[in-house]
Order: structure tokens, then C-alpha cells, then sequence
């Protein structure tokens, strides 16, 4: 048997996969002539088990990114040790489940309606802490389940501006995963586009610094039209164990 013994062990390979990343993720920025330091890669670490997540952190890692809030809590308990460790909530958010999350994360890249804006704000307010959120939108019509559609952008962006304890401070979008990584970009340069709108006329007070595209198959195309977050899932921990 000639194969790596390391391609059959997850964590074993963590180290390469994030080499490998890195060099992907550097040769993206100078071809786009951006700084390495303006994106941020979250390892999605949704359906793995936490110790792939501490083998990445001591990789370097700092940054990882849930979909479901039950397991975001349970991985984040189980994890308290590691003292740098940022969270990113990226799956659909159901209100009944925003106190698993409110609190628990630097970011959540996901709210797309004013009864979650509600919502956070109120748990955010009861812990006496603002959290920091990215309106997720829906550019690809009927073939996306989730996000707002770029129509309502404006009314998110007020509708936060007048709660005290969330900020919006940027976009995000997920592109159909059937299409082609090519097919991504009209997608990622709209996105980008209704950012710099809204920067230019000063609406949400320029704060909207981010935007969350990108994921394993189309992080350099991202990266191309601004992408300040990638979310990058199996590039890094390999295939995902089937959900159930
Ligand atoms: C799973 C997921 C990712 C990562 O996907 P990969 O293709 O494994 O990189 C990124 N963003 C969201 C919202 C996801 O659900």
C-alpha cells in the first residue's frame, strides 16, 4: 500500500490542508493585489468532532464556524479551554434557538429578517453585551433556501440601526452549491457591490466592513471580489461525516 497514511487521518492531515490553504489563500490575495491580513479564514467545523477543532487551533487557528446552535454549544463547552478561540454561527438560525448563540460567538453571519434582529437584540441586551452580525442575503432567487433578498436590505440595515445592542457590520452570501466555482463570481461581485453602495452614501454609518463569501471550492473567486471572511470547511478537515 503506497497511500499517505496521513490522507486517512484527519487530524493528521489538518497540518498539510492548511498549509496548502494558506498558499492558495496568499497566492489569491497578490493576484488580486490585496493584503493577506484583510481575510480572515473560519474553518467550518460543522459534523466534526472537537478534536479535529483542537488539532486546528494548535495549528494556528483561531477562527471556526458552526451551523447548528445545539452543537455550536456543546463544542464551545467542551472546548473552554482554548482561551483564543472565535466562534462564527453560519447555518440558519431559528429564533427559538438565538440564546445558544447570542454571546457565544464573535459573529453570527446569518440574519436575515427583523424578528432575529429582534430577537438577538434582546438576548444581547440582557447579557449586557452588543453582538456583532452580517445580514446574510439571498442573490440567487428560488435556488437559495436561505438569506433576505437584496430588496430588503435597506429595512434590515435601519431596523438594526435602531436597536442598541446589535451591529451589522457586514454582508454575507452562499451561491447554490451546484453551480460551478465561476458561476460564483456575478454573485460575489453583487454582494460587493451592494456593500460599496451603502458605504458610499454613508447608510449604516460605513460600518459595514465585511463581507463573508467563499467557501472550498470558490475562496479564490471570493477573494477576487473582496472577501474579507472565506468559510472554508473540507479544504481544511476533509470530507464531513454524514449528518444524520
Ligand atoms: C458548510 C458550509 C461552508 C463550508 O463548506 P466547504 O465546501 O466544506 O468549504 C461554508 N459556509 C456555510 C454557510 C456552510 O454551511
Amino acid at each position: 500500500m503506497t497511500a499517505e497514511p496521513s490522507t486517512r487521518d484527519p487530524i493528521a492531515s489538518i497540518g498539510q490542508h492548511l498549509a496548502a490553504l494558506e498558499a492558495r489563500v496568499r497566492g489569491a490575495c497578490e493576484r488580486a493585489n490585496r493584503r493577506r491580513e484583510e481575510v480572515t479564514v473560519v474553518a467550518v467545523s460543522k459534523l466534526q468532532p472537537a478534536s479535529l477543532i483542537r488539532a486546528a487551533y494548535e495549528q494556528g487557528v483561531r477562527d471556526f464556524g458552526e451551523n447548528y446552535a445545539q452543537e455550536l454549544h456543546a463544542k464551545a463547552r467542551e472546548l473552554a479551554d482554548l482561551e483564543q478561540i472565535r466562534w462564527h454561527f453560519i447555518g440558519h438560525l431559528q429564533r427559538n434557538k438565538a440564546q445558544l448563540v447570542v454571546g457565544q460567538v464573535a459573529l453570527i453571519h446569518s440574519v436575515s429578517s427583523t424578528a432575529l434582529i429582534d430577537r438577538i437584540d434582546r438576548l444581547a441586551a440582557d447579557r449586557g453585551a452588543p453582538q456583532d452580525v452580517l445580514l446574510q442575503l439571498n442573490l440567487s432567487g428560488e435556488l437559495a433556501k436561505t438569506g433576505a433578498s437584496a430588496d430588503t436590505l435597506d429595512a434590515l440595515l435601519q431596523h438594526c440601526q435602531r436597536k442598541s445592542h446589535i451591529s451589522c457590520v457586514g454582508l454575507m452570501t452562499m451561491p447554490p452549491l451546484t453551480e460551478r466555482p465561476a458561476d460564483a463570481e456575478p454573485l460575489f461581485a453583487r454582494l460587493r457591490e451592494l456593500r460599496d453602495e451603502r458605504q458610499t452614501r454613508g447608510a449604516a454609518g460605513g460600518t459595514l466592513r465585511h463581507l463573508s463569501m467563499g467557501m472550498s471550492a470558490d475562496f479564490d473567486v471570493a477573494i477576487a471580489c473582496g472577501a474579507t471572511m472565506v468559510r472554508i470547511g473540507s479544504a481544511i478537515f476533509g470530507p464531513r461525516p454524514a449528518s444524520e
